[in-house]
């Protein structure tokens, strides 16, 4: 029961949903229900009416009733297919939102939290789950059918009761006692509640049959999901797969796991079919019975040849309704399951919690930001990569941080970009701490072009403007000051050129091509502090240290912060902070930290040859 409890919180918490993206799609799907079952009964009581009219030779009637029962017919199965219509794509809709949804819990779920594995395997799984077992549409589907099927057994119910309150006509003995009031509710009370009872053993026998089954099967979907979505066509592990020559060895695993995904499948049908066969046998016993119990009726003349055949649809309705209510609640029961994942991934919560203090817009651009004995520790990691770190940012000044690779000089620029929260100690934006800040607005402020920077299958325009409004003048601007301006010109559609291959016949842009639009992107938000985080590794020291100059010539008067392992990329710069196992060892100016002759000047000396 308490199972049953927690299906339906879930199932009721989906249509909610579904409700919030499309207040159209539930009330459309209830009119849908009601309109199927005005359709059934409709028939019911108008063809017994034409079947007494018939027999009574009462033809004008008949003809009536005729014309009545065609158009009440054509008319609401107009009105359903008009319904269907609107539901058409309703399926690839449903499919949409609900990937959508994965994808907007993404956004909204803290950069650390976002590269977590489990993440990404949450969603795979989730996705594959419901393409294989039905999603929202599915979903909302088993909930009309039950709707249908509780409704559809209270209307011929009710149609049954009304028939065991029917009098016989006096003067017919025993079948006239039998065919009373008393006995004929005693003799439906009978198949009802025996029916009810055999069909309540068998659902839940087989329900509970066919989730030992679903469950025992998760572990195939996942290796599945893995072997399908992350292996075959990623082209990270596909060097990996032809230099190993693993073709064979994975082919020959996912055909495993589809053995056992069919086992599983042909399990799932012959627990489905048992389950029909015993229902069917439940729901014929009670048929037979309810016959007897409207033949008994009509030959006690308690009710008309007309009513009966009304009756006796009726039973087969409230037969049907069962069947259906059982089976779709074993399929709901599924779906749900299955979504379990999903909202379990809803429903992860970031681990730090956001402020709400709005960032002071400064013209001036005197934003101060200073690190209080900061450390750090990337979630899942033991060792500190960042050690008391105590630093005050100098307003409109150029910063350098410079130590080899992996003292934690990008780590220090992720913590100041409130990607991570330092675990120990706090950084400051104007004496307040940074995590009481509301975080799209903090990170206004800041303009990076980070190492690994990334373009989008997008127009250039959209690369470039990003999320701050396309201003055309503004982004060639930019473009010609990140010296991409005669990139773009020369593209055929310019600024709506779209970039790769990928979506739209787009153009390839080299690496160095890449990296310029990622600085025009930086330049035309025009934050009040800018960063470069080695975003040109890739150039030779030399090439490096012209782009750094030039960048902050581009950037003068605004706060700069410019990151490499090459000592001679920030000379230009007024402070130099010198990283060492993710403490700053060392900060001063070029002369200053050149003169001390301390680890700047060693790094510097042992990297000269490369400067000449
Ligand atoms: P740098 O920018 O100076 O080359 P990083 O800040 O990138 O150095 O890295 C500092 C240390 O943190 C390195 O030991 C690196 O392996 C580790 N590190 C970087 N990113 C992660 C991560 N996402 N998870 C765990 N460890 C990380």
């Amino acid at each position: 029961m308490r199972e049953l409890k927690s299906i339906h919180k879930m199932g009721i918490r989906l249509l909610k949903m579904i409700h919030r993206e499309d207040s159209s799609v539930i009330p459309l799907h209830l009119l849908d229900v009601c309109l199927s079952l005005a359709q059934i009964y409709a028939g019911l009581f108008l063809t017994a009416g034409l079947i007494d009219a018939l027999l009574a030779g009462a033809y004008r009637e008949a003809a009536w009733q005729a014309v009545v029962l065609l158009g009440a017919t054509l008319l609401l199965g107009l009105a359903q297919r008009l319904l269907q219509r609107r539901f058409k794509s309703l399926g690839t809709r449903m499919w949409l939102i609900f990937y959508v949804w994965l994808r907007e819990k993404v956004f909204a779920m803290d950069y650390e939290s976002m590269e977590k594995p489990e993440v990404a395997e949450k969603i795979l799984f989730s996705e594959r789950t419901s393409d294989m077992y039905g999603g929202l549409d599915t979903l909302l589907n088993h909930y009309c059918n039950i709707l249908r099927a509780i409704l559809n057994i209270l209307l011929s119910v009710s149609l049954v009761v009304h028939l065991c309150l029917t009098r016989p006509a006096g003067g017919l003995g025993l079948v006239g006692s039998l065919a009373g009031p008393i006995p004929s509710f005693g003799l439906f009370a009978v198949l009802l509640v025996g029916m009810c009872a055999c069909s309540f053993r068998a659902f839940t026998k087989f329900a509970a049959r066919q989730m030992e089954i679903f469950n025992s099967h998760t572990g195939v979907e996942e290796k599945l999901t893995y072997l399908l979505n992350n292996v075959y066509d990623n082209e990270k592990v596909g060097k990996i797969i032809r230099i190993y020559g693993m073709e064979e060895m994975i082919l020959e695993n996912t055909a495993q796991e589809e053995r056992e995904s069919r086992a599983y499948f042909e399990k799932r049908c012959d627990v489905r079919n048992a389950a029909n066969d015993a229902n069917n046998l439940v729901s014929s016993v009670f048929a037979v019975g309810a016959y007897l119990l409207a033949a008994l009726k009509v030959v006690a003349g308690a009710v008309t040849v007309g009513a009966f055949t009304r009756y006796v649809g009726a039973l087969n309705q409230f037969g049907s309704a069962c069947f259906s209510l059982i089976s779709e609640h074993g399929e709901l029961q599924k779906i749900c399951t299955t979504m379990t994942d999903f909202l379990a991934f809803l429903d992860m919560e970031n681990p730090h919690a956001s402020g709400s203090i709005p960032v002071e817009k400064r013209d001036d651009g005197e934003y101060e930001l200073a690190f209080e004995n900061v450390s750090f520790r990337y979630p899942g990691s033991e060792e500190m990569v960042l050690k008391n770190v105590d630093f005050r940012l100098r307003i409109k000044g150029k910063l350098a941080v410079v130590g080899k690779n992996g003292a934690g000089k990008t780590t220090f620029i992720k913590l100041l970009c409130r990607l991570y929260e330092p675990t120990e100690g706090r950084i400051t934006l104007n004496g307040t701490d940074i995590r009481k800040y509301d975080e799209e607005e903090y990170r206004r402020i800041f303009g990076v072009v980070f190492q690994d920077f990334k373009l989008f299958a997008f127009p250039v325009w959209e690369n470039v403007a990003a999320g701050y409004g396309r201003e055309d003048e503004r982004i060639w601007k930019a473009l010609e000051q990140a010296d991409a301006g005669g990139l773009v010109r020369n593209m055929e559609n310019g600024l709506d050129t779209w970039l790769y291959k990928s979506v739209e016949d787009g153009v390839e842009i080299s690496g160095g091509e890449a990296q310029k639009l990622a600085l025009a992107r930086a330049l035309y938000k025009d934050a009040p502090i800018v960063i470069l985080d080695e975003p040109t590794a890739a150039l030779d020291p030399k090439a490096e240290a012209e782009v750094y100059e030039r960048f902050g010539q581009l950037v003068e008067g605004r706060t700069s912060i410019y990151i490499s392992h090459r000592m001679s990329s920030c000379r230009f710069c007024d402070e130099i902070i010198v990283f060492q196992d993710g403490q700053i060892v060392e900060r001063g100016s070029h002369e200053e930290l050149f003169a001390a002759g301390g680890c700047y000047a060693q790094m510097w000396n042992a990297q000269a040859k490369y400067y000449a």
